[in-house]
């Protein structure tokens, strides 16, 4: 069998949608599950964009992610140059090709005449296709053309008729009527090619034997199939993966504020729980697995389990899964993870290191990302707890005052360790009557302000004795 060979094909914009890494990580697995190659390209066709820092932020985010690239701009490899702005002689030699083949042509039409032309479709309430004005020139015509040097573009000729069909591997059927293709631009004005052009002859001079990538492309691959033939070359198998939306169905983006890779990473949340996150979105195991390690995603991978309607973005599960991944990690490591929140938002010039670190250890498990450390012990920080309408509505519930009357005369005279404290709670219990939810609750809401959290006497022994007894009076 032929060697998998995928790609990921970036713009470089300097930054990293969701939608983006989750292209990588299927072509990444798709390709290793069968040991195939995993390549980089970088789409730098768009010259107004700046590429040296967003190259370096794409390949630092894949290794973030664990993600490994065989062949690629840093790593070579066999196919290169894998920035497409060092491959343009290249797509030149192959557009000319085409010219001369009959499948592509010159096109000197002018920005004026291609407005005149954009305004009548809108008028005419229908989408603007090039009418194929240039279509016919006679040989004499062109060369006087190059020769006086008037700027041009190449576009592809469309067939007037028939078919163009293929079968995704996600979606099924794909079939479009040539006669609604439009004689789209294979090169610029520039003499850059566009994307239109250059993923087909990449992807099949860099061997690409599955493409992988958003389903924006689902409906123009057929134009590129055409590409494929007219050249008489096997095509890729396709792979078109649903978009991420939020819920309500819009499409998560960076403009309206959804979180990239980066800014997850910024808040806290761990690579490899992202990267089993997203490996859920649009995809499902066999069973209800839902915590994986890389090589189990490798190894369990199949990409005839990608669903086809859209995938749902959701912090809650995503949340979840981090939380997973945290309560995993060492103490040191969690340590290292939330203690930049923590510096930055407290003082921490009184406390001990002891005293953080046991700080950070009794919430471990209540995390769900790095910086929600921040909200959940405000309440070591603060003078004033704010407490929460449920919690207050608790609270005035018969008998609560009297146990936590006794709680504050059973602590009073105790020295301060976790487990007198665990035995002041024990006698508070016997004395007042009070048990279950009626015993904890009100000392947990009047010494925290909350409703949940870690280990109560663990919690109040690192509040201290003296903000103990000051919120209890
Ligand atoms: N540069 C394209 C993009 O970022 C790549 C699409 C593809 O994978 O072919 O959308």
């Amino acid at each position: 069998m032929e060697k998998i060979r995928t790609r990921f094909a970036p713009s470089p914009t300097g930054y990293m949608h969701l939608g983006n890494l989750r292209s990588a990580l299927f072509e990444y697995l798709i390709a290793k599950k069968e040991n195939g190659t995993f390549i980089l390209r970088i789409e730098d066709t768009d010259q107004k964009r700046i590429v040296d820092d967003a190259v370096k932020f794409i390949t630092d985010t894949l290794s973030l992610c664990d993600i490994h690239v065989d062949e690629g701009p840093m790593q070579g490899g066999e196919y290169g140059p894998y920035y497409q702005s060092e491959r343009l002689d290249i797509y030149q030699k192959y557009a000319k090709q085409l010219v001369d083949m009959g499948k592509a042509y010159y096109c000197f039409c002018d920005e004026e005449r291609l407005e005149e032309l954009r305004e009548e479709a809108s008028l005419r309430k229908v989408a603007f296709l090039y009418d194929g004005h240039c279509r016919n020139l006679s040989k004499e015509e062109i060369l006087e053309k190059l020769a006086n040097h008037t700027p041009y573009v190449i576009r592809q000729a469309m067939p007037k008729d028939g078919i163009t069909s293929y079968d995704d591997l996600v979606y099924g059927h794909i079939a479009v009527e040539n006669a609604l293709l439009e004689d789209q631009i294979l090169i610029k004005s520039d003499g850059y090619p566009t994307y239109n052009f250059a993923n087909v002859i990449d992807d099949h001079l860099m061997n690409i034997t599955h493409v992988v990538r958003g389903n924006e492309y689902l409906s123009s691959t057929p134009k590129y199939l055409l590409l494929y033939q007219a050249f008489n070359w096997t095509s890729p198998e396709y792979i078109h993966l649903p978009h991420i939306v939020k819920e309500g169905g819009k499409k998560l983006s960076k403009r309206e504020g959804d979180a990239s890779f980066m800014d997850l990473y910024n808040d806290g949340y761990l690579p490899n729980a992202i990267i089993n996150y997203l490996a859920l979105l649009g995809w499902s195991p066999i069973n209800n697995q839902e915590i994986f390690t890389m090589q189990e995603l490798i190894e369990n991978f199949d990409y005839h389990r990608i669903n086809n309607s859209p995938a749902i973005y959701d912090v809650k599960k995503l949340q979840w899964i981090n939380g997973q991944y945290i309560k995993k990690l060492s103490l040191d490591e969690v340590y290292k993870l939330v203690m930049p929140f923590l510096e930055n938002t407290y003082d921490l010039s009184n406390k001990s290191k002891e005293w953080v670190r046991e700080l950070i250890r009794i919430y471990q498990n209540h995390l769900s990302y790095g910086r929600e450390i921040v909200e959940l012990v405000s309440l070591f920080f603060q003078d004033e707890i704010i407490i929460s309408d449920e919690a207050v509505e608790f609270m005035k519930q018969d008998g609560i005052s009297h146990t936590l009357e006794v709680f504050k005369n059973q602590i009073e005279n105790i020295t301060w360790t976790v487990e007198n404290i665990n035995q002041a709670i024990l006698n508070t219990k016997e004395e007042s009557g009070a048990k279950g939810k009626l015993l904890y609750m009100p000392i947990r809401i009047k010494t925290t302000g909350q409703m949940h959290g870690p280990e109560l006497p663990e919690a109040l022994f690192l509040l201290g004795k003296d903000a103990v007894l000051k919120r209890l009076s």
